[in-house]
C-alpha cells in the first residue's frame, strides 16, 4: 500500500489541470492548489500516508457526516421529520427544492439539510455549548485533542453568509428551524471551519468502515445499522450533483467538502481521506476524486462487488 501511495503522489504531481479552488471566501481562495495528501487507515490499526497528509485544511462539508451522526444519536429516527434522505441532484447551496417540498431539505449533506441538522442538535442550547460538543466528538473519533475550529474561516463564512442565510430563513418561514437563524448559522459555519489533516480525518471515519465500531479504540460509536445508513447517504448524496459520477468512478461512500477534502469508506477494509484544494464544477476535489478512483482500482475496493 505504501509504495502505491508514494507512486500515486508522484503521478498526480504531474497533472497540471487541478481544478479551481473555492473562492466564496478569501481564506479558501488563497490555498495553493498544487497540494495533495492521502491517508488510509484500516480497522486493524494500520495507517498509510503520502503527500501533504499532515497539512491542515478546512473540512467544510465533511463535518456534516459528524453532525449527522450526533443528531441521530440525540434524536434517532425523529431526525427524518426534519430532513429527507434523497439525492438532491442540485448544487450544494441550491434553494430550488426547498420551495417544492415545504422547506424540508432533501438530505443532510446539502447546505440546507446540514443547517436543519445543526438546528436539531442545538436542542435549546447556546451555540457555544453545541460547538463544544461537536469538537469533542470529532477529537474523540480522531483520537487527537489538537483539532480546532479555524476562527478566521468561520468569521469569513459569517460575513459572506447571504446565500446560507437565505436557505435558513426560507426553512424558518416553513417552521422548519426552532432556533434563532443567526445562532444556527454561527454554529453551522464553525462546524464547517474545523481544520483537520488527512490522517485525522481518516481516523475519524474508522467507525463507518467497521459497522459502527472503531476497532482501534475498541469502542462502538453507532449501531451497525446506523453506520450502514450513514454510508448509504454518503454514497447517494455525499457529492451533491456529482454523487452519481463519484459512485460510478470510485464505487465507495464518500463525503466531499469545498475545502478540497473527501472522506471515503471502504466497508470492512479502510477509512480513507484525500485532500487537494482544486475543485471540479460540482465543487468536489478534482485530484482527490482521481486519487480515490486509482486507489479503488488498485485495491479492488467497491461496495458493488469484490475483486
Ligand atoms: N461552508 C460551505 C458552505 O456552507 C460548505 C459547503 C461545502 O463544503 O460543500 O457554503
Amino acid at each position: 500500500m505504501q509504495d502505491f501511495l508514494n507512486a500515486l503522489v508522484a503521478e498526480l504531481k504531474l497533472i497540471t489541470q487541478r481544478g479551481k479552488v473555492a473562492d466564496y471566501i478569501p481564506q479558501l481562495a488563497s490555498v495553493d492548489p498544487a497540494q495533495f495528501g492521502i491517508a488510509v487507515c484500516t480497522p486493524s490499526g494500520d495507517s498509510f500516508t503520502a503527500g501533504d497528509a499532515t497539512t491542515l485544511f478546512s473540512i467544510q462539508s465533511i463535518s456534516k457526516v459528524f453532525t449527522l451522526t450526533m443528531a441521530l444519536g440525540k434524536i434517532g429516527d425523529g431526525l427524518w421529520q426534519h430532513v429527507g434522505r434523497e439525492p438532491s441532484g442540485n448544487p450544494f447551496n441550491s434553494i430550488v427544492q426547498l420551495e417544492h417540498e415545504m422547506g424540508k431539505p432533501r438530505n443532510p449533506f446539502i447546505n440546507a439539510g446540514a443547517i436543519a441538522v445543526v438546528d436539531a442538535i442545538m436542542m435549546g442550547h447556546e451555540p457555544k455549548e453545541c460547538l463544544g460538543e461537536i469538537l469533542s466528538f470529532v477529537r474523540y473519533l480522531a483520537k487527537d485533542d489538537s483539532i480546532c475550529f479555524d476562527r478566521v474561516v468561520a468569521a469569513s463564512e459569517m460575513q459572506h453568509r447571504d446565500r446560507n442565510a437565505s436557505l435558513a430563513h426560507f426553512m424558518k418561514a416553513f417552521g422548519r428551524l426552532r432556533h434563532d437563524v443567526d445562532k444556527v448559522l454561527g454554529t453551522y459555519f464553525h462546524q464547517c471551519a474545523i481544520a483537520m489533516n488527512c490522517l485525522q480525518l481518516a481516523q475519524s471515519g474508522l467507525f463507518l468502515a467497521s459497522d459502527g465500531i472503531d476497532k482501534t479504540m475498541g469502542q462502538r460509536i453507532v449501531s451497525a445499522q446506523r453506520a450502514r445508513r450513514i454510508n448509504s447517504l454518503m454514497m447517494m448524496c455525499g457529492h451533491y450533483d456529482g454523487s452519481g459520477e463519484f459512485a460510478f468512478r470510485v464505487g465507495l461512500p464518500g463525503k466531499s467538502g469545498v475545502g478540497g477534502g473527501i472522506l471515503a469508506i471502504a466497508p470492512g477494509k479502510a477509512s480513507i481521506a484525500v485532500w487537494s484544494p482544486g475543485l471540479d464544477q460540482q465543487g468536489n476535489s478534482l485530484i482527490g476524486t482521481l486519487a480515490l478512483e486509482r486507489l479503488a482500482q488498485f485495491t479492488g475496493w467497491s461496495v458493488f462487488g469484490q475483486k
